[in-house]
């Protein structure tokens, strides 16, 4: 006899045991690397995950929610307390930015001037100021999304010109990889990216927060300079392709 409270009391089990590891996991990158646990924060990314997995993650103490379809972010956001620091990781179309834009702590995926614009519109409309950082294709994947290292910098400088919208850092998607190693000369990239841009000194710019790392490779990203790590499957385990917002 299954009854449903012990199935859900093993998810939620299974996700503190999840959260613990990570925690482990997070630590010992930043004894490594000489870091202080405090210089990096865990973004949990929820997507295609239940609310209820959301609510059982936060009760352990996650306060930043990372998601990547904005449908979905609109549909979860009421639904859960509103302490909550709301990322949004994915490609964000620019008819879409309107509803977002004083929901979210910060847009990770921004990755061209005609979509900071109307962030930066909307934002004025609204009456907010955006963080933002952008997204870098740094190993130049065809399916990624992001702008090319040279062509970096000239966005940065375009993007600090925009009322509304603050530029903080930058962000990248490395490869799938099995060996976290792999990863490590594209984290060391972007963190001398960011270096470069930051000596420009470009007013409203600042290069601080570099979002980089998921599940199979944040240790690695940790010991590059990573302040936000994007973890999915290694807290809420494996994604089901249908999405599930109830
Ligand atoms: C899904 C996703 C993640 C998390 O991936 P996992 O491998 O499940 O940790 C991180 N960043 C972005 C942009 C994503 O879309």
């Amino acid at each position: 006899m299954t009854s449903l409270s012990t199935r859900i009391n093993s998810t939620e089990m299974l996700l503190w045991e999840n959260l613990e590891e990570v925690e482990e996991k997070i630590r010992a990158a930043c004894e490594r690397a000489g870091r202080s646990r405090e210089e990096v924060r865990l973004i949990a990314v929820s997507k295609t995950k239940p609310v209820s997995m959301l609510q059982e993650v936060y009760r352990a103490g996650i306060r930043d929610f990372g998601e990547n379809k904005v449908q979905e972010l609109l549909e979860k956001i009421p639904q859960l307390p509103s302490d909550i620091r709301w990322h949004m990781i994915g490609h964000l179309q620019r008819n879409k930015v309107k509803y977002i834009v004083d929901k979210v702590a910060m847009i990770h995926s921004v990755d061209s001037l005609a979509l900071a614009e109307e962030i930066s519109r909307e934002a004025v409309k609204k009456g907010v100021c955006v963080d933002i950082l952008m997204e870098v294709n740094v190993a130049e994947e065809a399916s990624k999304f992001g702008v090319s290292v040279e062509e970096a910098p000239e966005l940065a400088e375009s993007i600090s010109r925009l009322p509304g919208i603050c530029l903080k850092g930058l962000m990248t998607i490395a490869p799938y990889t099995e060996q976290q190693e792999d990863n490590r000369c594209i984290f060391r990239k972007l963190s001398r990216l960011a270096v470069d841009i930051q000596e420009k000194n470009i007013d409203n710019v600042d290069m601080h927060l570099l979002s980089m790392g998921m599940t199979g490779d944040y240790a690695v990203a940790i010991e590059e300079g990573a302040v936000y790590i994007r973890v999915g499957t290694g807290i809420f385990g494996e994604r089901n392709r249908k999405v599930t917002t109830a």
